[in-house]
């Protein structure tokens, strides 16, 4: 089964708080501070691996989390940073986050690495807190959380050309003709529901990725039907091969089907219209008038497609040559790219520390990162931790931030859950 999309959620490591912890030694009942660090969270890093070929895999697990960096301990002992996690995804999968639908990264080309969510950092164990007035600090920072994402893999496919044309006109059938691919092969429309991919590899030519794209229905551009969801993996193909019926046998004219495809296409994309494509005249053993093809090629090439070939896809007549002229065209044509506009770019969190002030009645509101940051770190039930609060709001601005606003001694200032009487 071929899955081109797939949603999942992951989360990067906690990471380790910091150890409160006091050195004993022989006689001296309580020694100095000697907590150490927390460990890092470990990152949560995609890999995109040339060997896998669908996002299957995905459907089975859709939770990935990084281990937890561990706690601190005493002896100023540092907690163990945890592992990364690198999952595995195939090339040319492109990640984004579900939320804003934006792009978090593309990783088109092998071994490119993402680090989509960075683990929480270990928090600073009670040693780290011992000042000359504060000999033994009664606490220390707890890690920070780690960061997690819903996200939405995609993957484009890394064909270099991709089938084009009406259903039943004989996609699947050269796909399978030409390449290792087994495509399902039937005589009704839509028999191919997700795109084949195949290798195409004859002596003397480069070999080429071909993707067996399912047929495109009039209304595809505007997201009616299958059809646009399909059009996705055409984007990065550098030649299409336009397959025609030119037997005409389900009753309808090739030159007509012709148009319209490439109509749907050009609304779609007119990147994606402007490749070049070789026209292929397929099923050419059942028909009839010979004149039919020399009309139809006539055609064609006053809209400016010179390269038209008449094939059977069935007995493999023309086939071959026809699979040298695209590897001919293929290397003169440079990979393309996925483009992402800026726009669509993922811009990740501020990490910065922010916060704002408002007041309702007496009590003066304290919100923002920076607040839910400084209480993550301290203990403030514990009077030294407390203080330890007292001096960040103060060093921060904040006190004198309230005064300005005309805070009063009596009222009350709160930060989330947090509140205490304001005394000068
Ligand atoms: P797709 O929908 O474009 O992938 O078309 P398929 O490859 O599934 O083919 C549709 C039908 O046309 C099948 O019954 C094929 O056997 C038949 N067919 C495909 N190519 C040829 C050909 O060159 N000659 C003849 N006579 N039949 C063909
Ligand atoms: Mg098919």
């Amino acid at each position: 089964m071929f899955i081109d999309k797939a949603k999942i959620f992951i989360k990067s490591g906690d990471g380790g708080n910091g150890a409160v912890s006091f050195r004993r030694e022989k006689y001296i009942p309580l020694g100095g501070p000697d907590g150490g660090d927390g460990g890092d969270g470990g990152d949560v890093v995609l890999v995109a691996d040339p060997n896998m070929t669908t996002l299957l895999d995905f459907t089975y697990k859709r939770k990935y989390k990084a281990e937890a960096g561990q706690s601190g301990a005493g002896s100023k002992c540092y907690g163990k940073d945890g592992e990364d996690l690198y999952i595995k995804v195939p090339m040319g999968t492109v990640i984004k986050e579900v939320e804003s639908g934006k792009v978090m990264a593309d990783l088109s080309h092998a071994n490119d690495k993402f680090v989509v969510a960075k683990g929480g950092k270990g928090g600073k164990g009670n040693v780290k807190f011992c000042t000359p007035t504060r000999q033994a600090p009664n606490f220390a920072e707890p890690g920070m959380p780690g960061e997690e994402f819903n996200i939405v893999l995609e993957l484009k496919l890394l064909a270099d050309v991709g089938l084009l044309g009406f259903p039943n006109v004989g996609k699947s059938t050269m796909l399978s003709m030409v390449s290792n691919a087994r495509p399902k092969i039937a005589n009704y429309h839509f028999t191919t529901l997700s795109p084949n991919l195949g290798v195409v590899g004859l002596s003397g030519i480069e070999p080429f990725v071909i993707a067996d794209i399912p047929g495109i229905i009039e209304g595809a551009a505007e997201g009616v039907g299958l059809g646009l969801d399909f059009l996705r993996h055409i984007e990065r193909t550098r030649l299409l091969i336009h397959v025609v019926d030119i037997s005409g046998i389900e009753g309808r004219d090739p030159y007509e089907d012709f148009l319209k495809i490439n109509e749907e296409l050009k609304r779609y994309s007119v990147k994606l219209w402007d490749r070049p494509q070789i026209v292929a005249a397929n099923k050419i053993d059942i028909l009839q008038d010979e004149s039919k093809f020399e009309e139809f090629k006539e055609k064609v090439e006053k809209l400016g497609y010179k390269n038209v070939f008449e094939i059977s896809a069935a007995t493999r007549q023309g086939v071959d040559d026809l699979m040298k002229e695209a590897a001919r065209i293929l290397s003169t044509i440079p990979v393309v790219d996925l483009e992402i506009k800026e726009a669509d770019k993922f811009v990740p969190e501020e990490k910065k520390f922010t916060y704002t002030i408002r007041q309702e009645e007496d009590t003066f509101i304290v919100e923002g990162s920076f607040v839910d940051r400084l209480l993550a770190s301290v203990n403030v039930n514990d009077p030294d931790g407390l203080r330890y609060f007292h001096t960040v709001l103060k060093n921060k601005g904040i006190i004198d931030e309230l005064v300005q606003m005309g805070i009063e001694d009596g009222d009350i200032v709160r930060l989330n859950h947090f509140e205490f009487e304001f005394i000068l």
